[in-house]
């Protein structure tokens, strides 16, 4: 294959089809195929199912190629964050801005059981982020845009001063994704996904997955999921791989449909805030009332009432009716999940929707 182009040499949307795909020879299917194996006959360097799977790989290369690392499969984006929260020692400390609910959720668990320390940090405030860290700090865990906040960190910044106390720096990348964000190629040690929402991209699968920049960082990771064993399926690999070959034309569509929504619910009377970053599909309104936001999620035709983010469909939810979500999130916080459809659709339901709860208002 030395005469084809090598993937990081290409663009995303090229790397996204062509990156993880078997030698183009006579009788080679396209695409990896599902490979269902507890074992392989031994001998060889596969062995085990446990450690290795086609469509593992497959998916791990396309994903590394696109975020400009080697990356790693695991069962759900929470098992990828147990497997970096195990790289921290003990009384280490995590700086942690605003996060995943499930994330803040396994650190207060560590922190519980005397695992690690954790400083929760606003990562709007880059000199309150700069003053948390101190040679203590193992780690520094960033999301950016904030969820369900959305608000935008300065990452470049962030990294360099953890970088000076010897902190590793892991970006959540999940709702920016590759197309849009590569934290490596801005100074990351690691990136983490929710494979689950943009890479499968069809709220179809659960899947998660770390990159790395570092080779000996992904020989420690790999030899820990060996052992503990929180592996994907391969059928799920298969189809979060499916999902991934068509993530560019989701983004770019998903994300023309947000960038509008967003500008149309600014003229909403009934809408008291817009939240959008100006780059993603995700796009948080505040409503006066809990009352009103409920009205509008349950009573739309093709907005789905749902947790989760990421698929080709629209999907939202009020936050708040999570016992778990901040406090600082209002009470009529609506997180739009903005999908593939045709803008003006989603727009008339969305408007009707509003319109209900402004007259309920
Ligand atoms: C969903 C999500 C996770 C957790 O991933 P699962 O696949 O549900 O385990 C982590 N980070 C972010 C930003 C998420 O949205």
């Amino acid at each position: 294959m030395a005469d084809h182009p090598k993937p990081a040499t290409l663009r995303p949307s090229t790397v996204t089809v062509h990156a993880g795909r078997p030698p183009h020879e006579p009788d080679q299917p396209l695409n990896v195929p599902i490979t269902m194996a507890s074992t392989y006959v031994g001998g060889g360097d596969k062995e085990y199912g446990r450690y290795t799977n086609d469509a593992w790989v497959a998916f791990e290369d396309t994903l590394g190629a696109l975020e400009g690392g080697k990356a790693l499969a695991f069962a759900s984006g929470q098992a990828a964050t147990g497997a970096l929260l195990d790289l921290v020692g003990h009384d280490s400390v995590v700086v942690a801005g605003q996060s995943y609910l499930g994330t803040i959720g396994q650190l207060a668990d560590r922190e519980s059981r005397g695992r690690v320390k954790t400083r929760l940090v606003d990562v709007t405030d880059t000199d309150a982020v700069v003053k948390a860290l101190d040679e203590d700090t193992a780690l520094l865990w960033l999301e950016s845009p904030t969820n369900p906040g959305m608000e935008v960190a300065d990452l470049p910044a962030l990294i360099a001063a953890a970088h000076e106390v010897g902190a590793r720096v892991v970006v959540d990348n999940t709702f920016a994704t590759p197309i849009l964000q590569r934290p490596l190629e801005l100074g990351a040690d690691i990136v983490l996904h929710s494979a689950t929402k943009y890479l499968a991209g069809h709220s179809d699968v659960i899947m998660g997955a770390v990159v790395v920049g570092d080779p000996s960082l992904w020989d420690v990771l790999k030899s820990r999921r060996d052992l503990y064993g929180a592996i994907p399926g391969p059928f799920e690999a298969w189809l979060a791989l499916r999902g991934l070959r068509t993530l560019a034309l989701r983004i770019e569509r998903a994300s023309a449909n947000a960038a509008e929504l967003a500008r149309r619910l600014e003229t909403h009377p009934v809408v008291t805030d817009v939240r959008y970053p100006g780059l993603g599909a995700v796009v948080s309104i505040v409503l006066p009332t809990p009352e009103q936001a409920d009205l509008l999620t349950h009573g739309t035709l093709l907005w789905v009432h749902a947790t989760s983010l990421g698929g080709v469909e629209s999907t939202f939810e009020r936050r708040r009716r999570w016992k778990g979500e901040g406090r600082e999130v209002p009470e009529g916080l609506v997180r739009l999940s903005v999908g593939i459809e045709d803008v003006e659709d989603l727009w008339a339901d969305l408007e009707a929707g509003l319109d209900r709860a402004a007259a309920a208002g």
